[in-house]
């Protein structure tokens, strides 16, 4: 039920930790992160429970090495609290990895679709179907990500707060939102994602409101962001005046 998301230059998963106990409050019953050091392969660990065991798992992140990463709390809308349905989903090869918050109301259809197609699924979650029909996109057409998630956006019902990781871009995260709060914030060097602002006061008070049905890129030095003909649009960068 948080999310979070970090690139820049300081180590990613203390500030992921950090961010996702600030929005505790929203409720959660399981936890993860996928952080990656640049070229290296993604590294992802999940932990049913309290941010507490999730940070005992990874030594409060220090054994979770890189700069770019999503962290997330669950509220199991669809699958029981467990590891295999707790995020980031998947894909196989690991190119695409990606956390949700939200409920995607025809994932059955689009499961189906995904199982004729020749793709396996490991948890009971409806992201896992997001997740893998971003990948499938992503494959098929070849083209950028911000393609492969105007495709996803198409066909997905129901509400998200999606981010997500590709293998061939480095310290990049994607992300989309739609009827699921999430805010971007930017500091010099650095781009965060957060369910809610107070997760990331800590570290900026510049933030982008993400409309619906709009991606965004954040990179560490700029954040771009896209409607759904993946056409760019200008967004005003607002100060947060107040403090929690
Ligand atoms: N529907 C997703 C799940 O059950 C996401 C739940 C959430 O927003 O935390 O895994």
């Amino acid at each position: 039920c948080g999310i979070l998301g970090y690139t820049g230059e300081q180590q990613a998963a203390p500030i992921l930790l950090s961010g996702l106990e600030k929005l505790e409050y929203r409720g959660y019953d399981s936890a993860g992160l996928a952080v990656r050091d640049n070229e290296k392969p993604v590294e992802i660990i999940k932990a049913r429970g309290r941010l507490r065991v999730l940070a005992e798992k990874t030594n409060d992140g220090s054994t979770l090495k890189g700069t770019c990463g999503i962290g997330h709390t669950r509220w199991a809308t669809h699958g029981e609290p467990s590891v295999e349905n707790a995020h980031p989903h998947c894909s196989d090869d690991r190119n695409v990895v990606g956390v949700h918050n939200g409920i995607i109301e025809n994932y059955q259809e689009l499961k189906d679709k995904l199982l004729r197609k020749g793709y396996q699924f490991y948890s009971s979650t409806d992201t896992e179907v997001a997740i893998k029909l971003i990948d499938y996109y992503y494959k098929k057409y070849i083209g950028t990500p911000v393609d492969a998630l105007n495709h996803a956006m198409i066909r997905i019902r129901g509400s998200y707060a999606l981010a997500v990781m590709f293998k061939e871009y480095p310290e990049e995260i994607y992300v989309a939102r739609k009827d699921s709060p999430m805010i971007i914030g930017v500091n010099e060097q650095e781009s965060y994602l957060a369910s809610d602002v107070p997760a990331i006061l800590k570290y900026t008070r510049n933030v982008y409101y993400i409309g619906n049905l709009e991606i965004g890129r954040l990179q560490k030095d700029k954040v771009t962001f896209y409607n759904l003909d993946g056409d760019e649009i200008e967004k005003e960068l607002v100060e947060v005046k107040w403090d929690t």
